[in-house]
């Protein structure tokens, strides 16, 4: 097949949910990746803040070899030594207590959702009431969806799940206010991904800590996107010396194998879900959990973090430079590996011109170009991508 034929029938076949930029990719390697037409394309969007070791890494792909051979899968009706590791492993990295692993993001937003309500049901406080942040964004099921504050995602599938308000995020009043009787948890991203590239301040993150102590709220870290060593600490909620009471992860955990988890206290565990209450046939697989203790295994070793803060600030210097030289970019944001420009405009036109210059880039909301890229590039890798994307933003009219 041609690749446009490729296209045309995958369209013909699949739910038309997505808006795909016009290219069919076939394989990666390194920080790579290569279409039907052998074209090369350098990689800042990981597959969605995913594919933190890139392609082809031969360490984790003969571990995930070695499990299919051992054993795909299991169910939760036993234990699976995959399982055991993966669990130890996370503990260790997030500073938590105990691990629900889950087979995506969404499904861990919801996990955590229900330990909250669980934990208020144990305690006797009657509570059930979420306070989310504006421009969050914690997956697409009805539960996930209703603590994600975007119109368009949420006005064709109302009414959602009640009880649930949106505070602005960095506005620790705007919190104060919404916090009632009923609240049960406070679910922010430390750093809001598809809002836009937002971090929140140290004193918001704190001052969210504290008032969760004080009233008796649960605090819900959402480090899909920004966790796993993307801002340079390996969780950013460690950044701000913050600990939650639930963390919640996915993407890059299992660099690509698909994988999220729920993190809690043991506070939280001992009043909150039991046997019975929450379950999943696929999660703890031992595939998707041999993905998660290599990754763990080699981020450490390697000391992803460090590289990460090193290229980080490589990034933030280019992209300081290019925003200086190009009107239309408003300002730089983030830190490490995940960072933004803010345009004057749409940014849906560069992020098109970048693909056929062969770069991927994604937006944030559609004024923010995201930068997202294997957490493993070197400056050399940052250096390309800044004089395409230099190129392209001299071109804008
Ligand atoms: C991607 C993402 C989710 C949803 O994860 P899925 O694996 O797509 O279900 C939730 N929260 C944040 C912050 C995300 O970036």
């Amino acid at each position: 097949m041609t690749p446009n034929e490729y296209m045309q029938t995958t369209d013909r076949n699949l739910v038309h949910t997505y808006n795909r930029f016009p290219v069919t990719l076939d394989r990666g390697e390194g920080v790579y990746l290569y279409d039907t037409e052998g074209k090369k394309y350098l990689d800042f969007a990981a597959g969605i803040a995913v594919s933190g070791l890139g392609y082809g890494n031969q360490e984790l792909n003969s571990a995930l070899k070695d499990q299919i051979d051992k054993l795909i899968h299991s169910s939760n009706l036993y234990y699976n030594t995959a399982c055991g590791e993966a669990a130890e492993a996370l503990k260790g990295v997030t500073g938590m207590d105990r691990v629900f692993f889950t087979n995506s993001g969404t499904e861990a937003v919801e996990g955590a959702l229900k330990a909250a309500r669980k934990y208020a049901r144990k305690k006797k406080t009657g509570r059930y009431a979420y306070i989310a942040m504006q421009d969050c964004f914690h997956g697409r099921s009805m539960g996930a969806l209703s603590v994600t504050e975007h119109e368009a995602y949420r006005a064709p599938f109302k009414p959602l799940i009640p009880g649930v308000s949106f505070a602005k995020f960095n506005d620790l009043d705007s919190v104060k206010e919404l916090v009632t009787d009923e609240t049960c948890a406070i679910i922010l991203e430390p750093l809001q991904g598809e809002g836009g590239i937002n971090m929140a301040t140290q004193e918001f993150m704190e001052g969210i800590r504290r008032l969760c102590h004080e009233e008796g709220i649960l605090m819900i870290c959402d480090e899909i996107q920004c966790g796993m060593g993307r801002t340079g600490e390996m969780f950013a909620c460690q950044s701000y010396g913050v600990r939650p009471d639930i963390m919640v992860m996915a993407k890059a955990i299992g660099s690509g194998v698909p994988v999220g988890a729920f993190a809690m206290t043991e506070d939280v565990a001992e009043y909150s879900l039991e046997p019975g209450d929450h379950g999943t046939t696929y999660g703890g697989n031992p595939l998707a959990c041999a993905a998660v203790a290599k990754t763990i295994e080699i981020f450490e070793r390697e000391g992803i973090e460090a590289h990460v803060k090193e290229v980080g600030a490589y990034l933030a210097d280019k992209l300081d430079e290019l925003a200086e030289r190009c009107d239309a970019v408003l300002e730089r944001r983030g830190t490490g590996l995940i960072q933004g420009l803010r345009l004057d405009r749409p940014v849906s036109e560069i992020t098109k011109k970048a693909l056929e210059e062969g770069l991927l880039i994604i937006s944030a909301r559609s004024d923010v170009i995201r930068l997202v890229p294997p957490l493993v590039i070197e400056k050399e890798h940052v250096d390309e991508m800044a004089d395409v994307l230099g190129r392209v933003l001299a071109s804008l009219q």
